[in-house]
């Protein structure tokens, strides 16, 4: 990988099983920079598959894209490692990846995979989308204008609801390995938009072409815009988020949180009580934890109404 990799800058977005299982394999193959993007804190039920993380880590308050940097960092030569300590969102992706030559989308939820979609189609960069689970993995090449991850998965936003099941990192560096021959043949190569799937269970590899879909609401002719993301969704770390796409009033959500205490952090306002927090940026995401799943429900219908009540 050595020489085609100090030109190029690459985002990884997700740093669980299998982002962390792709940032061991790359970590010392002389990439321009890495950029990592995650939003969770590292658990020690991660610890079991997520080698990339010490135990140290999983204390319950250090960031997964921050420990990834910092645990690859002596292996990483000259390369320049940044960390992005938080979900992507719709207002957010765009600085996220401008930086970057190809995004890598390792993460396990549908929503932020079409967010990230949408981003990549708009900017023209390259990208791969992987993942994996108990059977199979599969890693998705986009180059320039060939299919985008929409077209393949039109109806994907109802039916992928977040599955939270762990992985063996056996199977995860599997996909590694051929997301790293992926990311070679898409950089030196170049090539068309293609699926590539392996079975676990004997094996077997497959290599199928895809045509770009004429009626994609992201890549194809009939745009309609962006698609707003408000729906809630549950991630398998920790909480639950959701954007309400809406600049925030910090002053008046700390108002409608009487008994919580709020700090102001890098452009985020995080109001805590107990093991319960919220932390919410200017932009309208929000990441609860700490909730039950019927009270983060409610917690962000109230969110709602907080901030869809007069102007
Ligand atoms: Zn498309």
């Amino acid at each position: 990988m050595e020489r085609w990799t100090r030109r190029i800058g690459i985002c990884v977005i997700g740093a669980g099983v299998l982002g962390s299982s792709f940032l061991q394999k790359i970590a010392g193959s002389g990439f321009r920079e890495i950029n990592v993007v995650d939003g969770d804190i590292v658990d020690k039920r991660n610890l079991h598959n997520q080698s990339i993380y010490r135990k140290a880590d999983a204390d319950g308050k250090v960031n997964k894209a921050v420990a990834a940097c910092y645990n690859i960092r002596e292996r990483s030569g000259n390369t320049i490692l940044r960390s992005f300590p938080f979900y992507v969102g719709e207002r957010r992706i765009n600085s996220v990846i401008s930086g970057s030559d190809v995004i890598i989308d390792l993460t396990d939820n549908i929503e932020s995979r079409l967010v990230i979609n949408r981003a990549v189609v708009r900017s023209g960069k390259k990208a791969l989308f992987a993942s994996v689970n108990q059977k199979q993995g599969f890693v998705y090449v986009k180059n320039g204008n060939s299919a985008c991850f929409q077209c393949i998965y039109r109806n994907a936003r109802v039916k992928d609801a977040a599955r939270c099941v762990s992985v063996a990192s056996e199977k995860a560096d599997k996909v590694s390995e051929i997301l790293k021959r992926e990311l070679s043949n898409l950089v030196s190569k170049g090539g068309n938009g293609s699926l590539v799937q392996v079975s676990f269970s004997n094996g077997s590899m497959s290599n199928t072409p895809l045509k770009k879909d004429p009626d994609c609401e992201v890549c194809g002719k009939n745009q309609k815009g962006q698609i707003l993301q408000y729906r809630f969704s549950q991630l398998c770390g920790n909480g639950f988020k959701f954007s309400l796409e809406r600049k925030t009033r910090f002053d008046r959500l700390s108002r409608g949180f009487k008994g919580f205490k709020s700090r102001n952090f890098d452009g985020e306002i995080i109001l805590s009580k107990g093991k319960k927090s919220i932390i919410a940026s200017r932009y309208g995401d929000f990441l609860l934890s700490g909730f039950s799943p019927a009270s983060a429900k409610a917690m962000a219908s109230l969110l709602q109404k907080l901030f869809y009540r007069g102007g």
